[in-house]
């Protein structure tokens, strides 16, 4: 990019003088007519002179500061229009990703649901009379199982793994959805485990309504320790967040995750030493 070369080499100091003088030589076509900042020292570069670089094309302003250049328009790069692209479908991906991982996360609770259903059935022959007398009609039919070892202990292990997926996608809104007013996680965090625990016990009362008396029971069970533990999420899910943030992330890297302290009207963390030398 010629921008960099030229603040570049002006850094350099030695050649800044016939850069100068070279800028002057440029055509002026315009002016600096909106607030515009020198990246390198911060100065206004509004009312300077905006000229035409003669062989790139790409019109440019000179801070009267530090020299320092700078494309006068920002669309004035050619990895502009594909990083327009880019940005469209990263977002695209994202929304994607939005949209799937609720998805994912009630499909995985009515999976543990149904984890427990075939756990505590078995499947029994029952073999009855047929409409002839001479006749026997073999059939299987699911039973709930006598002999489960451990009962306790595999609920509340199948409980923390439901917990913990819904935890989760509490802890993904509050940090990617940071623009939702907080019942809207409230929300979430109680209306995920509703849904999947309706949807999963509808297929049951349709596909196994014998067993429906007993699996509900621990579907509700699956549902309340998804909610009492997500909900409270809804609070402590961003100051968590920033915690981790500040913890995993060297503070160059914490810039792009300042919202998550702006969201709540809090000051982002100082980004190291030499903003304030
Ligand atoms: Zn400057």
């Amino acid at each position: 990019m010629p921008t960099e070369i030229h603040q570049e080499s002006d850094r350099a100091g030695a050649a800044s003088d016939a850069r100068r003088d070279d800028f002057d030589a440029w055509s002026a076509v315009a002016t600096v007519e909106l607030d515009r900042f020198c990246k390198h020292c911060g100065y206004n570069l509004r009312t300077q002179v905006v000229r035409r670089q003669p062989v790139t094309d790409i019109l440019m302003a000179r801070c009267p500061e530090c020299a320092a250049f700078h494309a006068a328009s920002e669309s004035a790069t050619a990895s502009r229009p594909w990083l327009h692209r880019l940005t469209v479908l990263a977002a695209i991906v994202w929304m994607v990703f939005l949209v799937g991982v609720p998805v994912a996360l009630t499909g995985l609770t009515i999976a543990l649901n149904g984890v427990i259903l075939d756990e505590f059935t078995t499947y029994r022959q029952v073999t009855t009379a047929g409409a002839n007398p001479n006749t026997r009609v073999t059939r299987y039919v699911t039973v709930v199982r006598t002999d489960v070892q451990h009962h306790d202990a595999f609920i509340a292990l199948l409980a923390t793994c439901a917990a913990a997926l819904a935890c989760f996608g509490v802890m993904l809104a509050v940090v990617a959805l940071p623009h939702w007013p907080r019942v809207a996680y409230i929300a979430a965090a109680v209306g995920m485990p509703i849904l999947a625990a309706s949807a999963f016990l509808i297929d049951v009362s349709f596909n196994q309504p014998q067993h429906f008396a007993w699996v509900s029971r621990y579907t509700l069970l699956l549902a309340a320790a998804q909610i009492v533990a997500a909900t409270p999420f809804t609070l402590v899910g961003r100051p968590l967040a920033r915690g981790m943030v500040c913890i995993l992330l060297p503070t160059r890297l914490r810039n792009c995750l300042a919202y998550l302290w702006l969201v709540d009207g809090r000051t982002p963390p100082a980004a190291g030493g030499r903003l304030h030398n």
